[in-house]
């Protein structure tokens, strides 16, 4: 069980660094060219003998408008059927090749649709992705899977949240970010209220299990006050899952940000501010801190899984699946097996040319060393447990940790006196400091990190 949260102005300030969110080890910076189709082909190939089960993500690129803040991988269309067919033809043959490398005992237990907007695609498209994905892949049985969906409240039709629940999803996560207008102009992203309140109630009564919310702090034109009302009405709301993003203003790497003047930015006393009323509110309105900006209901799932030390990170964040295999699907998605990362193409045109040809649209990936799997596993459960056992790590790789990362616990000891952990003779433990400075204590054991992370790559700590 993890402790709870505290916070310290004084240090966080101290710790206000730039810093990787760890949905990876080691980050997709490392990504790279060497890595080819073929080594993805075999790699998958030879995670079929370990027969993990699966967890598959889709893509779905377009969005109707821009909002300034936003670092995914879109495009801003209102082509619709004239964009999206011709995309999902490719995605469907994308399906079908994937599908032909894993064996078919392979359950999947795990499925996410992202974007983008997953709802851009109409109710038949939807359905007939759903379809053509049970057809290539072995879709376990209700009660045993996690089908999960983003979807934005601006952009949904009527019967389409009770259409997703009868295709399976039973997770939904609505996007918010700020429910103040002068926020919203600032950013581009215009939403209303009753927008809000129309899809958590059709979600509501469709039965999905988990109810999401995005929010970001750090946004133009926010102040204390604005936000305060903001986290009230997302209070009254009762969502079951809560993410409070801060935003990372990189406008030399995300061109979008571009149209937001970083005058309009509240300055980093008000951020601070903000993250604390945050934690403060949510805490009292009775939401748990599961770590790097998630929030839940005591009975959700994410905080059984942080009870019982179960819970995950992966790239969508925190997860209650373990040990599964994920399988990206559509431009710029994201694979995982046990020894490698692979991406696929980033841009439309190139997606389409590899898929065209008859190939699998892989641009670049990370096959992990030995040592690379070892620190993915600290950072992992200083994440997910807030503990690391030395004992239990040595086992595992078949190492003397305490010889193994000698430097790494010397670069620990400031960490120890400033009490963001405890530095036990044999192990460690995440204090309630250290669990807002999560990102700071695992930048200790990350290889790469002296040589790459740098204001122009990473997002801020807080
Ligand atoms: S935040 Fe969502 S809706 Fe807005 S541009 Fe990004 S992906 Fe599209």
């Amino acid at each position: 069980m993890l402790p709870s949260i505290q916070f310290d102005s004084k240090m966080l300030k101290k710790y206000d660094t730039f810093g990787p969110r760890y949905t990876s080890y080691p980050t997709a910076i490392q990504f790279n060219h060497d890595f080819t189709r073929d080594d993805y082909q075999n790699e998958v190939r030879l995670s079929n003998s370990a027969g993990r089960p699966l967890s598959l993500y889709f893509h779905i690129p377009y969005c109707k408008s821009l909002c300034f803040f936003c670092a995914c991988n879109k495009i801003i269309t209102h082509s619709e059927t004239a964009r999206t067919v011709p995309y999902l033809e490719r995605l469907y043959t994308e399906i079908k090749m994937q599908s032909e490398l894993v064996d078919d005992s392979r359950s999947t237990t795990q499925l996410h649709l992202g974007g983008g907007t997953p709802t851009y695609l109409s109710d038949d498209q939807l359905s007939e992705l759903m379809s053509v994905t049970a057809e290539h892949f072995n879709l376990a049985p209700e009660g045993q899977r996690e089908f999960s969906i983003e979807v934005d409240p601006r952009a949904v039709r009527d019967n389409t949240i009770a259409l997703l629940y009868d295709l399976g999803f039973s997770r939904i996560s609505f996007g918010v970010q700020d429910l103040n207008e002068k926020v919203q102009q600032g950013v581009n992203r215009i939403q209303t209220y009753d927008q809000n309140m129309r899809v958590i109630e059709a979600a509501r009564s469709s039965g999905y299990e988990s109810i999401s919310l995005d929010l970001i702090y750090g946004l133009p034109f926010q102040t204390l006050e604005s936000f305060g009302h903001t986290l009230d009405s997302i209070i009254a709301m009762k969502p079951d899952r809560l993410a409070v993003y801060n935003y990372a203003h990189m406008p030399h790497r995300v061109k979008a940000q571009k149209l937001i003047k970083q005058e309009d930015l509240p300055d980093p006393v008000t951020r601070l501010s903000i993250l604390e009323l945050t934690i403060h509110r949510l805490q009292e309105a009775g939401y748990i801190y599961i770590g790097m900006d998630h929030f839940a209901l005591p009975d959700d799932d994410l905080v059984k899984a942080m009870e019982t030390g179960t819970l995950q990170r992966n790239f969508q964040g925190y997860s209650t699946h373990a040990d599964t295999d994920m399988i990206g699907m559509g431009m710029t998605s994201i694979g995982k097996t046990d020894n490698c990362y692979s991406q696929n193409q980033r841009y439309e045109k190139a997606y389409f040319q590899a898929i065209d040809g008859r190939q699998l649209p892989i641009m670049q990936g990370y096959q992990l060393t030995f040592d690379d799997k070892v620190r993915r596993e600290i950072i992992q459960r200083l994440m997910c447990q807030g503990v690391v056992e030395f004992e239990s790590v040595s086992q595992q790789f078949n190492i003397e940790f305490n010889h193994y990362f000698a430097e790494e616990l010397i670069l620990l000891k400031p960490l120890a006196e400033d009490e963001l952990i405890q530095l036990q003779e044999h192990r460690i433990v995440i204090l309630p400091l250290g669990r807002l400075l999560l990102r700071n204590i695992a930048m200790v054991f990350d290889i790469y990190r002296p040589r790459t992370v740098t204001d122009q790559l990473f997002s801020k700590v807080i």
